[in-house]
């Protein structure tokens, strides 16, 4: 790997106490089944944060990628619906529902939304990491909402929305060390522009 001036490696021996999986949000990327498609740790853990679970609630996860939004709003005691297109993931998915032991609270739906919404038990929050639409969002049943943003057009939508309906808008810039020739550099992550309700 990277020669750093100063070489950590955590392996199971050095581990410091704790056994099990942590409370709280922002599990690390690779204890997801995924395929580079997933919403980074840190960011994962401010969008865990603005949808705010609590006690058995049900989310709907939109354009549910990996899971992993779903998979940490489960591990905090909620049921979810992941909504996802495309079968590799769907498999990613069903993966880490088997993994996390999440069977019975959290239901991989292999569908494009806001089609697949239909029938879906009602939701107390929303999650939409992607497929974002005026359509879509005027679909929607009453409910918290959590709306991540890496393109200018939907970007541009989350603004209008801000504009009409209030809420929280934030930005959010992400830079991770990693190897930079043998050396060690800041690797900036596309930003992601969040709109959450209320
Ligand atoms: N939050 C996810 C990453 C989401 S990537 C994670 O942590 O893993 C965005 C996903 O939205 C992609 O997998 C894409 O297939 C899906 N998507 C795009 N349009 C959609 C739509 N209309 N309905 C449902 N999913 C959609």
């Amino acid at each position: 790997g990277c020669a750093a001036p100063v070489a950590v490696a955590l392996d199971g021996a050095d581990l410091p106490p704790g056994a099990g999986l942590p409370r709280g949000f922002g599990l690390p990327d690779d204890s997801f089944a995924h395929d580079g498609q997933i919403t980074r740790r840190a960011i994962r853990a401010m969008t865990l944060a603005a949808l705010g679970p609590r006690g058995s609630e049900m989310l709907w996860d939109i354009g549910g990628g990996s899971g992993s939004v779903s998979v940490e709003w489960c591990l905090n005691g909620g049921h979810a619906v992941t909504i996802e297109p495309r079968a590799d993931r769907i498999a990613n998915i069903a993966a880490n529902i088997e993994a996390f032991g999440l069977a019975g609270r959290m239901r991989a739906i292999h569908g494009t939304a806001p089609e697949a919404l239909a029938g879906l038990p009602p939701p107390d929050a929303i999650f939409i990491g992607g497929g974002a639409s005026a359509t879509l969002i005027d679909a929607l049943p009453p409910a918290r909402l959590a709306v991540n943003a890496v393109t200018l057009e939907t970007e541009a939508l989350l603004i209008a929305l801000h504009a009409a309906r209030g809420g929280s808008l934030t930005r959010i810039a992400l830079e991770e060390a990693a190897p930079l020739g043998r050396m060690r550099g800041w690797t900036p992550a596309r930003s992601v522009t969040q709109w959450s309700w209320p």
